[in-house]
């Protein structure tokens, strides 16, 4: 029997997003006294971009406020010399389970192909280098027995302490009773105990040794190393492996920054109440306003966002997508738009931090085969050192190429901070000069590196959430907060969207998801509902809505 592709639906709301996107009737409509209604978004990052899209199709006028460049953490940063050649600053490599997301590139015309993950076919060849020993492979089977215990003993765990096999049958099944049935157990068993807790907890590991513990934090699954997230709550990596986010990735051929633009420029053919050839854009009069710097209620009960010249707008909502500390470091707003318990959950937020440089080389030099062992001159490369993943992008022979010389979370990015990007390349190209001491990579080399630290951008200040043991209830508060029925006059109207917001930081797929609740949401608050044919995501969410946990 052939089995259902994976798709992010739920665990924690399984809602078909990709179903009630593509259904004919549309996401929803509004009362003609509400078309026009001008409704504020601040950040024009995806979350932004696809609420403000749906909700311009519907008849809204979004107005943005963006405080640096449209994309956000999508970002694709061109080479100097060479601009259609780009470094993938930001998210690079998308599940195809991430269908929301796709939905969208396939709606943009965006082509996309496998991303060089370690030991895909896609990077042709893999080095794992752990305390100075190097294994080449290109495939799992060529790596020596270690690695294959440590694979078989994570597929183990997971099945022992998740009902792993059954809970991903229900959720490519999308039988949502299913998947809470065996979902809500979990989040109390989980929330407050650590990856490592349930790595060094689990019967298959208990077997093994210390070293098979660390040789998983240094390889990982799917991605590369995962020592990074130890700390995390599990729920956090549960989500990830159940919905298939560490699997069969691809990457946006030109770069993934072209989604976000493209959006802000598309035309939709079915609009309401604009005229055709509307976009983003022209509703916007060509570009985003600057940086929103303060978010308040004026004394009639109106939303009023200042941007930082000054000028100050009246909303009828506003939806906000940047990182959720923002709105305490960045932007002065309104205490009272929120519940004292919701304002605990937006500053208990934790970012984990990241940094990637990527250089621009000649051509795919690696694809040449050393003489004497047959191997290749150069795999994606994972190691303990500090590059801890170089990734190799082959855009064809003799075409310039880029190699992301490192791609590094938390004490590992911490360690290059200060360091600009030639230094930072200097300490790369060391590192991989002791796994590769034949090859000159820098003779490559062409033009200035390109690198990122998320955490040091004031718009930023972190890559991405990564929820903490005890993060639940902060996650629900902030994720539920769309649906503001029961909420006191004075807290409606403000929404909250984007990675920060979702249950599956990390992935573009939780910010179009929490996006499309934000947009339902509006809808909602501007007196609109959906067809009853295509039920939005606050439609299903009494049923279907997270667990509740109590405080
Ligand atoms: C290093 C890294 C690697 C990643 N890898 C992947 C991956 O491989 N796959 C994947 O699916 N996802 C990945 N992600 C996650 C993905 O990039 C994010 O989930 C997504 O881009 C977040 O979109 P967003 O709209 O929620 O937030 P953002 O993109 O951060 O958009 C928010 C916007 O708000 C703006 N802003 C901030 N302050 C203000 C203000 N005062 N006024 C106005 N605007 C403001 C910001 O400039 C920004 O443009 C990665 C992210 C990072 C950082």
């Amino acid at each position: 029997m052939t089995q259902q592709p994976l798709s992010m639906f739920g665990p924690d709301f399984p809602f078909a997003y990709d179903d009630w996107l593509q259904h004919p009737a549309g996401l929803g409509s509004l009362p003609p006294s509400a078309l026009g209604a001008r409704v504020a978004v601040i950040g024009a990052g995806i979350a932004g971009l696809v609420c403000g899209y749906e909700l311009m199709r519907m008849g809204v006028r979004p107005v943005f406020y963006e405080a640096g460049r449209l994309g956000g953490r999508l970002r694709s940063e061109p080479f100097p010399g060479n601009p259609a050649v780009v470094a993938e600053l930001g998210g690079m490599r998308f599940p195809q389970s991430s269908r929301g997301f796709h939905h969208y590139l396939e709606r943009m015309g965006l082509q996309t192909r496998p991303f060089p993950n370690p030991l895909t076919p896609a990077a042709g060849s893999t080095v794992i280098e752990l305390e100075g020993v190097r294994h080449y492979a290109e495939t799992l089977a060529d790596l020596p027995p270690l690695f294959h215990e440590v694979a078989q003993a994570y597929d183990a765990a997971l099945e022992e302490g998740a009902h792993f096999s059954e809970l991903q049958a229900a959720i490519r099944d999308r039988d949502a009773a299913r998947v809470k049935a065996l979902w809500n157990p979990l989040v109390r068993a989980w929330d407050e105990r650590t990856f490592y807790d349930f790595i060094t907890g689990s019967s298959a590991f208990q077997t093994l040794s210390f070293r098979h513990r660390e040789v998983f934090g240094q390889v990982g699954f799917g991605t590369g190393g995962w020592d990074s997230d130890f700390p995390n709550s599990m729920l956090e990596i549960l989500r990830v492996n159940l919905t298939g986010c560490d699997t069969d990735q691809h990457l946006v051929v030109g770069g993934v920054e072209q989604l976000p633009r493209r959006l802000w420029q598309h035309a939709p053919n079915a609009i309401a109440h604009w005229p055709t050839g509307t976009s983003l854009q022209s509703l916007n009069d060509g570009a985003p306003r600057p940086a929103a710097r303060r978010l308040y209620r004026d004394p009639d009960g109106r939303l009023t966002v200042t941007d930082s010249h000054g000028h100050v707008g009246c909303f009828d909502a506003v939806v906000c997508t940047c990182q959720s500390w923002l709105l305490t470091t960045a932007i002065d707003t309104d205490e009272a738009l929120f519940s004292q318990p919701l304002w605990m959950a937006l500053d208990r937020t934790r970012y984990m931090q990241s940094a990637k440089t990527f250089v621009m080389v000649d051509r795919p030099f690696w694809n040449d085969r050393n003489p004497h062992t047959g191997e290749q001159l150069m795999s994606m490369t994972l190691t303990d050192r500090l590059t801890r993943g170089t990734y190799l992008f082959d855009n064809g022979p003799d075409q310039p190429a880029v190699i992301c010389l490192s791609y590094a979370w938390m004490s590992d990015a911490l360690k290059v901070l200060p360091l600009d990007a030639e230094k930072r390349t200097e300490l790369a190209l060391g590192a991989l000069k002791k796994i590769y001491p034949d090859v000159d990579i820098a003779a490559h080399i062409r033009g200035n590196p390109i690198t990122v630290s998320w955490e040091s951008d004031p718009n930023f200040l972190g890559a991405f959430k990564g929820a903490l043991p005890g993060h639940y209830r902060y996650n629900h508060r902030m994720y539920g907060h769309f649906m503001q029925q029961g909420l006191p006059q004075s807290q409606r109207g403000v929404f909250l969207a984007g990675d920060d917001i979702s249950w599956t930081p990390a992935w573009a797929e939780g910010a179009v998801q929490t996006a499309l609740n934000a947009a339902w949401g509006v809808m909602s608050h501007l007196g609109g509902r959906c067809d009853n044919d295509n039920p939005g995501p606050g439609d299903a969410y009494l049923e279907w809505g997270p667990l509740g946990l109590e405080d």
